[in-house]
């Protein structure tokens, strides 16, 4: 299997930084969005770049590989922010991965940032946020449909920071070649609603094409956020004996 995809990332209208960050880099995909004083979101989601991209090119990943990366930048943050110095980044991505011959994405998620698959049953949300909203519809205290509303929507529960050791969520989903998968900063998804991320995406065509679009799509209508997204494909590649990737390895900072 080989990977095709695209990405736009974008400083937004009001925010003087941008403190999002992401890395297109097979197998790996991800963004992060930074959070923190004076510089210290941007080093923060820079730190979490850094060390996924070491999985950049892998032929075998697995989830221990990635909470490794999860452990390595936290220990990297801890170092950093001292004396006070506060500095946190949501990750929210995906791993090609292989197993059984069949090819499958590794989801992974702490904080606000989302991967969603879009299929021929429509668009997905798979990541589950870790905000203080988030936590009061799975409580049943809010409805499910409260969420995107509710004002602690981005009051984050978990993110990946100086604090206890981090805690991503892990999905196993079948990567088929008809689905496409999108990865986003919540940049994106506070300008726009999953009907528009749906009928955006049910549009098709070029990956890098669909990245600008939903991008312009936000800042047209505020850009109130720093915005980043990963558009993903997975495409067959007939005869390829015993050789898993055929990609071209290209790494994006933002
Ligand atoms: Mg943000």
């Amino acid at each position: 299997m080989r990977t095709s995809w695209g990405s736009a990332t974008d400083r937004g209208h009001v925010r003087e930084v941008n403190e999002d960050a992401l890395l297109t880099f097979p197998p790996v995909f991800l963004v992060a969005d930074g959070m923190g004083g004076y510089d210290a979101g941007d080093l923060a989601s820079r730190i979490a770049v850094e060390e996924f991209a070491q999985l950049a090119g892998a032929v075998s990943v697995g989830v221990e590989d990635v909470h490794a990366c999860f452990a390595r930048a936290c220990g990297r943050m801890r170092a950093e922010f001292t004396g006070g110095r506060q500095g946190g980044t949501t990750v929210a991505g995906a791993v090609l991965v292989e197993v059984d011959r069949e090819p499958y994405w590794l989801v992974f998620n702490v904080g606000d940032s989302r991967v969603y698959r879009f299929s021929d049953d429509g668009l997905e949300q798979v990541s589950v946020d870790h905000s203080v909203a988030q936590e009061l519809a799975e409580a049943g205290v809010i409805r499910r449909d409260q969420v995107s509303s509710h004002p602690d929507r981005h009051v984050l529960t978990r993110a990946l920071g100086t604090g206890e050791a981090p805690e991503p969520d892990y999905w196993m989903l079948p990567a088929g070649t008809r689905d496409r998968l999108l990865v986003c900063t919540d940049g994106l998804v506070r300008e726009l609603s999953d009907d528009d991320l749906a009928v955006a995406l049910a549009g098709g065509g070029d990956p890098q094409a669909l990245a600008d679009r939903l991008v312009a799509a936000a800042l047209a209508r505020g850009g109130r956020d720093n915005v980043s997204v990963v558009v993903v494909d997975v495409v067959p590649v007939a005869a390829l004996v015993g050789e898993s990737w055929t990609t071209t390895p290209r790494g994006v900072w933002g």
